[in-house]
């Protein structure tokens, strides 16, 4: 086995899904990339499933009858559950991407999706969220800030410190900052993110994934003053600046 390309034989996926044709077709393409499948057709349900653990990753349609997928998400979360999750949602519905992500989902894809990319999208899942843990055990990264005082990204607790304020992030925040906080004297391409910050084995993929994080990334900073931190090199990707002027 090669370091960097562990991966979790027979992952198992939990999809949910109301409409039953969509969820036969991902419950036989996963079962045939090797896949543990469990399926269930809406949120209460998968609630109840999940609690039972043992998942590698969920597959969340958004729009689900009763309890819908960010209620669901948020269910999992509030429990501490930090199983992959990738959203399901609809051509259109950004506001339910930036409400996912906030909410703590890992991905989303857009319906209709293609099933390689699909696939291709729940193995970068698992690829990161060993990635996550590898890096989450060890390390913290001090940053100068504003008024030349320190900030502390910590990734044991997921926090930025500065002073007297704690933020909390989430797991993939935490990675995406520091990640870029270690490679401040460069710019940062997004496709280079995908791949070392997501897992994803082509990070050629088009995705807005990064720009949504990068986003709420800055609004979360913006409480400890750290707003300007990740500066958007145009044509390059992302940079570190801590305090500096981007050009
Ligand atoms: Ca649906």
């Amino acid at each position: 086995m090669i370091e960097g390309e562990m991966t979790i034989e027979n992952p198992h996926v939990l999809i949910v899904e109301d409409e039953a044709p969509i969820r036969e077709g991902l419950t036989a393409l996963f079962e045939s990339q090797g896949f543990v499948v469990t399926a269930v057709g809406d949120g209460l349900a998968a609630v109840e499933v999940a609690a039972g653990g043992g998942f590698d990753a969920v597959l969340l349609d958004i729009m689900l009858p009763g309890m819908d997928g960010l209620s669901v998400l948020r269910h999992l979360r509030s429990r501490s559950d930090s199983v992959a999750v990738l959203l399901l949602t609809a051509k259109g519905a950004e506001d339910d991407v930036v409400r996912g992500l906030e909410a703590g989902a890992d991905d989303y894809v857009t319906k209709p999706f293609g099933i390689h990319e699909l696939v291709a999208r729940v193995r970068g899942l698992l690829r990161r969220a060993r990635v996550t843990t590898l890096k989450e055990s060890r390390r913290q990264i001090v940053v100068d800030a504003a008024d030349a005082s320190s900030a502390v990204i910590d990734l044991d607790v997921l926090a930025v410190r500065l002073g007297d304020h704690e933020l909390r992030l989430t797991a993939r925040e935490a990675s995406l900052l520091a990640f870029l906080a270690e490679r401040r004297h460069r710019a940062v391409p997004r496709d280079e993110l995908l791949v070392e910050v997501w897992g994803y084995r082509d990070g050629s993929i088009q995705t807005r994934t990064v720009d949504v994080h990068i986003q709420q990334l800055r609004a979360k900073l913006k409480s400890v003053g750290g707003e300007s931190w990740v500066g958007t090199i145009r044509g390059r990707g992302y940079r570190f600046v801590g305090t500096e002027d981007v050009g």
